[in-house]
């Protein structure tokens, strides 16, 4: 019987939660043993009652749930081939020869690594008398899938990852709220939402709450974003949106404290607004997950299982992505090296987009 374990990894993200009870209940639908590494690779390294086998009851309930319930870690340890040692070592204990792991580029990259290294890491474990021979002739191959677990949607080569629709509903949803306060008392508002290199969030819900201006780390803006302000901004409620990581066309960051000082700057020529700054922080990540969420975790979960039983120690290390509305499965390396090389580019027509739809009844 087959031994599939699921676990999740890097920051949380909503929808994560119905990814492990799919690739749970679609293990054991498949006839084979579903287990989950509890808080990431961690779990992975330290091994004993972090890796526990799971039942169909187990997951019950777990569709809606925000956050993901089996943890998740940054760790330092999968960093370095020790640490990856024992993890091996980990895995062949508990008989587990396939590994599907929700999480961003970093933690994707590192189960690539993982799988690549297999062979030579088993090796390491028999030569060093970790292991024996015996232990580890029925695991020379460990396949790996990836499924996309990011709030950032920052991953090349598919159009969402899970938890994306699920943070941008939130943000939307406390930029109406501000914006009620922001025209009841005249006042400019600078929110910051996540995304330290990716603006996929800050540019949607710009789009989608009508914003007067959106600053993202992709840095697309021709202009003077002071000029800018100066020319466009001057109605009753303004709502600026800013990514943690926006940066200028110069590459510099721009911060919403700098935003701030030049809405409200008093002195001659000066927009002198009364401004405020909302970091909304956690609450983009927490709560539960959008029904298109839970939907693309659930199908890429049962697709992820599909792909690791196909696997053959042939076929590159893939993950399961959506395009064009199907549900996919695509080299896993590539896609993280596409996603490093567009890091710097957006397309510049969503945009102006964002711009060019916001309200102008008030304006001067
Ligand atoms: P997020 O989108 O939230 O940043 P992520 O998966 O990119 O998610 P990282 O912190 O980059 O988050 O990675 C999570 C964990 O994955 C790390 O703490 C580490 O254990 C492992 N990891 C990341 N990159 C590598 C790598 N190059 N080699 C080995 N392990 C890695």
């Amino acid at each position: 019987k087959k031994k599939i374990a699921v676990m999740t990894s890097g920051g949380d993200s909503p929808g994560m939660n119905a990814a492990v009870r799919a690739v749970v209940r679609m293990t054991i639908h498949m006839g084979c043993d579903a287990y989950c590494v509890y808080e990431g690779y961690e779990g992975l390294v330290q091994g004993s009652n972090l890796i526990r086998k799971m039942e169909w009851d187990d997951v019950r309930g777990w569709l809606s749930e925000g956050g993901t319930l089996i943890g998740t870690a940054r760790c330092m340890a999968f960093y370095e081939r020790p640490g990856r040692l024992t993890a091996a070592k980990n895995l062949v204990l508990s008989g587990i020869d396939a590994l599907i792991i929700c999480g961003g580029d970093g933690s994707l990259t590192g189960a690539d690594k993982f799988r690549s290294e297999w062979p030579s890491l088993l090796k390491e474990l028999v030569s060093t008398g970790e292991l024996t021979a015996d232990q580890v002739k029925d695991c020379q191959h460990l396949n790996i899938v990836g499924l996309v677990g990011s709030i950032d949607n920052d991953l090349a080569g598919t159009d969402a990852t899970i938890g994306c629709y699920s943070a941008l509903a939130r943000i939307c949803e406390m930029v109406d709220y501000i914006e009620a306060t922001a025209s009841s008392h005249s006042r400019a508002f600078v929110i910051e939402v996540m995304g330290r290199h990716c603006g996929w969030l800050a540019l949607m819900a710009g789009v989608a709450t009508g914003a007067d201006f959106v600053f993202i780390p992709e840095r697309p803006r021709e202009h003077d974003w002071k000029e800018d302000m100066h020319r466009k901004i001057g109605k009753r409620k303004t709502i600026v949106i800013v990514a943690e990581g926006a940066r200028d066309k110069n590459g510099t960051k721009i911060t919403a404290e700098e935003i701030k000082d030049l809405l409200a700057d008093k002195s001659e020529g000066g927009l002198a607004l009364d401004t405020r700054i909302t970091t909304l922080g956690h609450v983009q990540r927490g709560g539960t997950a959008v029904a298109y969420d839970r939907m693309l975790a659930t199908l890429q979960g049962v697709e992820a299982v599909k792909a690791v039983l196909d696997a053959t120690p042939e076929t590159e290390t893939s993950f399961i992505a959506i395009t064009e509305n199907q549900i996919v499965r695509k080299p896993l390396m590539k896609a993280v090296a596409e996603t490093k090389k567009c890091s710097e580019a957006v397309d510049s027509k969503d945009f102006e987009l964002a711009m060019s739809l916001r309200d102008s009844e008030f304006e001067d």
